[in-house]
Formats: structure tokens, sequence, C-alpha cells
């Protein structure tokens, strides 16, 4: 079964206002009637909804970085998802490797706010990944069982059905570092078979799994033709409008 390629690019805390915007729009002129590729972009908050009034009817969605589990309240700084949705977005990233370090996103919460995004009709990019430790630890497989386990064993696979997965090495983010494709490859299929053996073999057919970790043009084409690799989750060549529309194409 055919499995449409999906690239996410996470601006995560970069581009002034103006920058965004600009990239936003140029995005638009090179992709927006691009058909046969999902493309998904990651603002900061404050700019999702000039960016997706910028991506209105274009082949481009906006998401969100992250959300608060909470609906509303005295949360300072919190963004709930219906804010998220209100303002134009479909997507969100859910347990990206900087919540879970730099602000402490941990299994549970990662599951709440998997469980609070799949309720609000946002679709969720789950990431998971292991350390450059964990690697040479040898425990990639057993991190990335405890991450699945813990974010999918609560759901039915009606629940998460339109949800993306996105594998990323937290040693390849931001790196300049990649996972060869036979690195990546072997990786995807291990979390393939272990998604059917939670969910069923019909659901995790279905499942598309992005790769992330410093993908760029050069190595996008390697990487996307890989069996199991069914699109990327792009970080610093997303900042750039044709560096992320070379990865597009790539994936078509
Ligand atoms: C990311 O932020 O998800 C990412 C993969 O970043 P980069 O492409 O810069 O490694």
């Amino acid at each position: 079964m055919g499995r449409t390629p999906t690239i996410g690019g996470n601006w995560k805390m970069h581009l002034d206002f103006e920058a965004a915007m600009t990239l936003a729009s140029d995005l638009r002129n090179r992709l927006g009637s691009v058909r046969g590729v999902e493309s998904i972009v990651f603002p900061s908050f404050p700019y999702l909804r000039p960016a997706s009034q910028r991506l209105r009817e274009s082949a481009i969605a906006v998401g969100a970085q992250d959300l608060h589990v909470e609906a509303q309240g005295a949360f300072t700084s919190g963004v709930s998802a219906e804010m998220i949705r209100s303002v134009g977005c479909t997507h969100v990233l859910i347990g990206h490797s900087e919540r879970r370090s730099v602000f402490g996103d941990d299994d549970g919460l990662v599951s709440r706010k998997l469980s609070v995004a799949l309720e609000a009709d946002l679709i969720p990019v789950l990431c998971i990944g292991e350390s450059l430790a964990e690697r040479e630890a040898g425990q990639t497989f057993s991190v990335l069982e405890r991450q699945l386990n813990s974010a999918l064993r609560a759901h039915t696979t009606g629940a998460v059905a339109r949800m993306i997965l996105a594998y990323e090495p937290v040693w390849a983010i931001g790196t300049g570092l990649t996972a060869t494709p036979e690195q990546a490859q072997e990786v995807h299929a291990w979390v393939r078979g272990h998604v059917s053996g939670l969910l069923g073999s019909e659901y995790a057919e279905q499942l598309r799994i992005q790769y992330g970790g410093s993908v760029k043009p050069s190595n996008a084409a390697g990487l996307l033709l890989q069996p199991d690799i069914d699109g990327a989750l792009v970080g610093g060549a997303s900042l750039n409008a044709e560096s992320f529309a070379e990865i597009v194409r790539a994936a078509r």
C-alpha cells in the first residue's frame, strides 16, 4: 500500500517575524501546488496564524511545535490544543527531543500530550529517538521500545489513525551527523515491526515514519529511497525555502 511521503519543517526558535513570513510566502510559491507529498511547517507560536493565513489553500499545512496538556487556566506561557487549532493549525509536534531534553517532557507527559492532540483532532507528529550515549551503550531499541510503549499503549488504532511518527536519533539533530540510509532503514523497519506488535500489522503498514537528523538536499534522496522511510522532519535545512523545496521534491 502506498504511503504518501510527508516532509516537516521545524523552524524551532529561529527567524524574526519578517523572515518567517518571507519564508512562508516563498514556500507557497515553490511548493504551494505540489501534489503527492505532504508538506508541513512548524513555525513558533506567534507566527502560526499569519503563517497559516499565507499558506491557506496551498498544499502546505501548518503545525505547532508543542502544546500544553491543559485546556485552559492559570498556566502562564502555556498554549492549549484548542488555541493551536483556532489559529489554523492541523498538526503538532509531540515529544521532540528538545522538548524532552531541554524542557523535561518525560514519557508520561509525552503520552498525555499525544492524547490531548488527538482529542483536539490535531494530527500529532510523535518524535522518538535515542541519544548518542544510549546508542553507544547498545540501548537504541530498548529506548525506542520504552518511548513507543508509553505513548501508544493507551490508544486504539482508530484514535491514532492519522498520527505520523518521526524517528530522530538525537545525536543526528543539529549536529551535521546523519544516520546512513542503511542505519536509518534498520531502525525504521524495527519501529514498524514494534508498532505492528502494539497496534496490528494493518495499522503499522499505513503508518508514516519520518526520519529526522540533519536531513538536507544532499542526503535526502538516499534516505527517502529506503522502503520504511516515508518522509523527513527537517530542522536547519527547513529555514531555507530552496533547501526545503529540494527535499520535498526528492520525496516525490
Ligand atoms: C529537528 O529539529 O527535528 C531536526 C531534525 O533538526 P536538524 O535537521 O537541524 O538536525
